[in-house]
């Protein structure tokens, strides 16, 4: 079988898959229920909300007021913890609760609060991209933050909380700042005028704010075009290996992939 390419992927599609086939072939082919809901996932997106707020109001001269982030991050936290429930897609709190995740949440927004740059020129927050990153390839997402830093010089923050900072091999070798730089240059047309941040929040006893710069180069994209043409040929071979390790802990299909149960 040759492969056909001629490939369209999301990137959140592409990172999936190189986390853990078996999800992708769960979440994306199969269209399989999830089992429960995932609270980092949850609790990223409500961060996400309340700095989006913050950014657009940055934007039009008018940044909103620390109760009103506070309040956008509280009520994106509780909406989607009741929505979980009404579909009967139960959270999963691991080892925290729904009082322990709102105060970290509460104390990581006060800290971000604290040492953001109010002196950014913000272009766009949740920016759509789609573009062809190479011939018959390709891509679309979504950018988190573009920052205009004068002189035709662009940057592109990408929003994470994590439990820990990154190491090396994630800053090194992390493909999303490849599709995001690339992406960034598109849509501002300022290509090799583009830098790109990891702004962190880390959940830590004393939650922290970091910004990891990140440097991308033209050997970067050759490989991630080879791994956008490698996971592509996996797919049109119905390849969808499990991917065990820490991660299953937090799977929302945990069940179905065989932890407990059947084995598709
Ligand atoms: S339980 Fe583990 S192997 Fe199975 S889909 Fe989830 S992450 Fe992959």
């Amino acid at each position: 079988m040759t492969t056909k390419l001629g490939t369209r992927t999301s990137y959140s599609k592409l990172s999936t898959w190189l986390r853990c086939p078996r999800k992708y072939r769960l979440r994306y082919v199969d269209d399989a229920p999830e089992e429960r809901t995932a609270v980092a996932l949850v609790f990223g997106t409500a961060i996400h909300e309340a700095c989006e707020l913050f950014f657009e109001g940055l934007k039009v001269g008018a940044p909103p007021s620390s109760d009103e982030v506070h309040g956008a991050f509280h009520r994106a936290f509780t909406d989607s913890v009741k929505l979980a429930e009404d579909m009967h897609v139960p959270m999963d709190w691991g080892k925290t609760n729904q009082t322990d995740m709102i105060e970290k949440g509460e104390a990581m927004i006060a800290v971000f609060l604290d040492e953001v740059d109010r002196g950014i020129r913000v272009v766009g927050t949740e920016v759509p991209f789609e573009f062809e990153i190479a011939p018959d390839r390709t891509v679309n997402g979504v950018i988190d933050l573009i920052l205009d830093e004068g002189n035709g010089r662009y940057r592109v923050v990408d929003i994470k909380t994590a439990a820990s900072t990154y190491g090396p091999d994630r800053i090194d070798y992390d493909q999303q700042p490849t599709v995001y730089l690339a992406a960034a240059e598109y849509l501002c047309g300022a290509y090799g005028k583009v830098d790109f941040e990891y702004w962190l929040l880390l959940k830590t006893k004393k939650p922290q704010f970091k910004i990891i710069p990140v440097v991308r180069d033209a050997n970067d994209r050759v490989e991630l075009i080879q791994t956008i043409d490698d996971v592509e040929t996996a797919r049109q071979h119905g390849v969808y290996p499990r991917i065990r390790g820490f991660m299953c802990a937090g799977c929302e299909y945990r069940d179905c992939c065989g932890q407990k149960g059947g084995r598709p």
